[in-house]
């Protein structure tokens, strides 16, 4: 699978283009523990995971299995209790919380499942932040933004408020958001999960022509079907992966 190298994939790597043999995320005794007044939950109990790029991983299991916590812990929106993550064979479990979001901010693209779009700023200005936020010239990003709003089919709401739009064209922007800075993973926990049946797939049929051109995606699914769409499932069983099935 081709992907072109951007110049922020070496900032991280270090190198030109990453191996499509290499792992890109490497997860070594993984553990998450949340401790409240009297429990202790072990939400993730010593994860080992690796994901090459192009691929497209399905996170499965029931409720409280842990797959929000695996993503969030992924996209760098949470910390752990022990264990290693290697992002592109660099560790990013000890960096600064500057540092952290920063990285995500470069190198990590998140669709959630309530699509999080910020309800005041235009359907333009919302894919725009996060490039922003990562000091991009204005040139650059105006590029961007509308090539990423194309690629989903959005250009024409550009200025629009995303409450003038359906769930479904609200989770295309934030489709457009999480892939305009070509991230090196795209992590989606339950895109479709409010949506109805047929936005749902239009959303599928996105994440599939973003796989086809290259994209890794990590996406945790209740749908079956849409685990069965992905390359790859892993499935969770109390914060332990207790299946992991490569399709193709
Ligand atoms: P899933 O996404 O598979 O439903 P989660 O990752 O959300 O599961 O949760 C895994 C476990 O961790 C559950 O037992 C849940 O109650 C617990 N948990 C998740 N987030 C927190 C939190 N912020 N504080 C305490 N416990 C949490
Ligand atoms: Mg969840």
């Amino acid at each position: 699978v081709e992907t072109p190298a951007s110049e922020d994939a070496a900032v991280l790597s270090g190198g030109p283009k990453a191996d499509p043999n290499k792992a890109l995320i490497t997860l070594e005794g993984l553990t998450k523990v949340f401790e409240t007044e009297e429990v202790e939950t072990h939400a993730l109990s010593n994860i080992h995971l690796n994901i090459r790029q192009g691929e497209w991983v399905a996170i499965v299991g029931p409720s409280g299995s842990g797959k929000s916590t695996l993503l969030a812990v992924l996209g760098l929106l949470d910390t752990t209790t022990r264990g290693t993550y290697l992002l592109d064979g660099k560790s990013v479990l000890d960096l600064s919380a500057t540092d952290r979001a920063l990285v995500r901010n470069r190198h990590i693209g998140f669709i959630f499942q309530s699509f999080n779009l910020i309800g005041d700023l235009t359907v333009f200005e919302n894919v725009e932040l996060p490039l922003t936020y990562r000091g991009m010239p204005a040139a650059e990003r105006k590029q961007r933004v509308e090539r990423a709003l194309e690629k989903v089919g959005m250009a024409h709401r550009a200025r629009h408020m995303p409450g003038q739009l359906s769930g479904g064209q609200q989770q295309r922007v934030a489709v457009a958001r999480a892939v305009a800075g070509d991230p090196l993973i795209l992590l989606a926990d339950e895109p479709t999960g409010n949506l109805d049946s047929k936005n749902g797939e239009a959303v599928m049929q996105l994440l599939s022509e973003l796989h086809k051109a290259g994209a890794t995606i990590c996406m945790v699914t209740h749908d079956p079907a849409h685990a069965r769409t992905a390359t790859r499932t892993v499935s969770l069983f109390d914060g332990r992966i207790v299946q992991d099935e490569q399709r193709r």
